[in-house]
């Protein structure tokens, strides 16, 4: 049975303040005896700050992305190794955000997942189609390549980590890809994993694109639906806390 995950994006949000506060609601035992795994992803350079908190509390950090080298003259760039250094235990990899607006290709993503796993990072690697490619019925494809381009160079060391299917036209748009629409692609993806090894096939699988606490149950009520990224709901520690809830109640046992 695949690990469940509830795993919140904090993209470029945040700072010291905002972390501790955002800790501090999340003390007295909210988060204990769970049945899933909570991540957070937040902005790099609050690592060492959240650091021993956060594991107090049993969450797991991670960054945003890694550059695929070790060290080097890559101004503003940040390795892997540096991540980990940091306190990161995850990072997502080709977040849609990361291929749209800073021209991450699949082969850039498949080199950033080797230096996240040459650095001993869980990578969370980030799948998904565009509005355009899905109405034009390449959104299998899309996806299935996008999966491929980092599993020729991993293999099964990607089971180390999750996958995290992101229609794009979903993420901070407020549309919501159907609970049946999103189960149909996980089982796909799994099906892609499968194809390769049983270690992959019992991957993590998480849905991520405007999940909220009215709408994470019925998500998680699907079969091959893991668990959910949350990016803008994840910015406010009650509705986080809400999905959680909700994965604790209606996630696959
Ligand atoms: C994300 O950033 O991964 C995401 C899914 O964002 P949102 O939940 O805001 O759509």
């Amino acid at each position: 049975m695949p690990q469940r995950i509830v795993a919140g994006n904090w993209k470029m949000h945040g700072s010291r303040a905002f972390s501790a506060g955002y800790l501090k609601s999340l003390e007295g035992g909210a988060l204990a005896g769970l049945g899933c795994d909570v991540l957070l992803f937040p902005p790099a350079i609050l690592l060492p700050l959240l650091s021993t908190p956060a594991s107090d509390l049993g969450i797991e950090l991670g960054v945003q992305t890694v550059h695929p080298e070790p060290q080097g003259a890559f101004t503003g760039e940040l390795a892997a190794e540096m991540a980990a250094d940091a306190g990161a235990v995850w990072t997502l990899l080709g977040h849609s955000e990361r291929r749209q607006l800073f021209g991450e290709s699949d082969e850039d993503v498949a080199l950033r997942a080797l230096a996240a796993r040459r650095a001993g990072l869980k990578p969370m690697l980030c799948v998904g189609e565009s509005l355009a490619e899905r109405q034009r019925g390449d959104a299998d494809a899309v996806v299935t390549g996008q999966l491929d381009a980092v599993l020729e160079l991993l293999g099964d060391d990607l089971a180390s980590g999750g996958i995290a299917y992101e229609p794009v036209w979903a993420i901070g748009s407020g549309e919501t890809a159907s609970p049946e629409m999103a189960q149909a692609m996980h089982s796909m993806i799994r099906g892609v994993l499968r194809r390769r090894s049983e270690r992959l096939a019992e991957m993590p699988i998480l849905y991520g694109g405007s999940v909220k606490p009215e709408n994470a149950a019925a998500l998680f009520s699907e079969n091959d639906i893991d668990g959910a990224l949350v990016g803008g709901a994840s910015l406010d520690p009650a509705a986080f806390l809400a999905i959680i809830m909700a994965m604790e109640t209606h996630g696959n046992p």
